[in-house]
Order: structure tokens, then C-alpha cells, then sequence
């Protein structure tokens, strides 16, 4: 793994009023029913989500997350494909509960950094209006902020 990917991020993103209108599971399984292989243009993408993640660094990685069931997946990928909303993968059938995410701080010194690293984070967005871009505005300038005390890594981000 080269430098580039090494400080890449990874987005865990959620999908219903979040990349899509909100659909319930149960909503989903009538569409599917009555629209058959053509379900997928039932759905309405959230196009200022498709467009920020669009415009996001191609070295980030971003992987789906959603309480829809798997036999929903085939349906959903057409969507999100016929909608080109980009990821790399995908956890379908989690629960509808918070999501939580937990990763270690890199010490200071561990990648040429001068302070300690916050390595987890995370936006809560209003269902069908999610306004990302202005809620990652807050994270990423928390981000710059200490990459700002690690000359290295900001070199290599900005290569
Ligand atoms: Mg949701």
C-alpha cells in the first residue's frame, strides 16, 4: 500500500435520506412487486449527496451502509448505479439503530505527526435534506487542522 492510500479516508455512508429518498424495506418490496425490473427508477436520489460524494478525492473509499434487507440489494445497486452514485462496497441489513464507529488515535510521532490524530468521526444528517457538504465543513476543518501539525502527511495528501 502506497503512501496516497495509506491517508486516504473511508466514508461508511447510509443510504435511505441520506443517498436516497427514504424508503422503508416494506415500501421497497410493493415497488419491486409492481414495477418488477424496472423498480429502481422508483426511487429519488438525493442529487446534492451523489454530486458531494462525487466530488470527493478518488483515493477516499466509500462503503454503503443500510438497514435495507439483502434481498433488496440487486434493486438498490441499479439505483445507485443508474443514479452514478460512486462506492466501493456495501453492509446491507443492519440494524436501525445508531451506528457507531470506533477507531484508535494515531499517537503523536506514529505517521511524522506532531500531535496526536482523531480518527473517528461522524455527521448526523436530517432525513431527505442531509446538506452534507456544510456538515463536513466542521470535520474537515477539524481534519485540516491536525494535519496542519503534521507536515508529512499533509505533503503526501495534497500530492
Ligand atoms: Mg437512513
Amino acid at each position: 500500500m502506497n503512501n496516497k492510500s495509506t491517508f486516504s479516508k473511508t466514508w461508511f455512508v447510509d443510504i435511505d435520506g441520506t443517498i436516497l429518498q427514504d424508503k422503508t424495506n416494506d415500501e421497497i418490496d410493493k415497488i419491486i412487486e409492481e414495477y418488477g425490473d424496472d423498480s429502481y427508477l422508483h426511487e429519488v436520489p438525493i442529487q446534492d449527496s451523489i454530486d458531494f460524494f462525487r466530488s470527493i478525492p478518488k483515493r477516499d473509499r466509500i462503503v454503503l451502509t443500510t438497514a435495507r434487507t439483502r434481498d433488496h440489494i440487486n434493486h438498490t445497486i441499479e439505483a445507485l448505479d443508474y443514479f452514478k452514485m460512486p462506492y466501493d462496497d456495501y453492509v446491507f441489513d443492519l440494524g436501525s439503530g445508531p451506528r457507531i464507529l470506533v477507531n484508535d488515535i494515531k499517537p503523536k510521532g506514529n505517521i511524522g505527526n506532531t500531535s496526536d490524530l482523531d480518527t473517528a468521526y461522524s455527521i448526523n444528517v436530517e432525513r431527505n435534506e442531509p446538506n452534507i457538504k456544510y456538515q463536513y465543513k466542521k470535520i474537515d476543518g477539524t481534519i485540516n487542522y491536525q494535519m496542519e501539525a503534521t507536515p508529512i502527511i499533509k505533503q503526501l495528501i495534497n500530492e
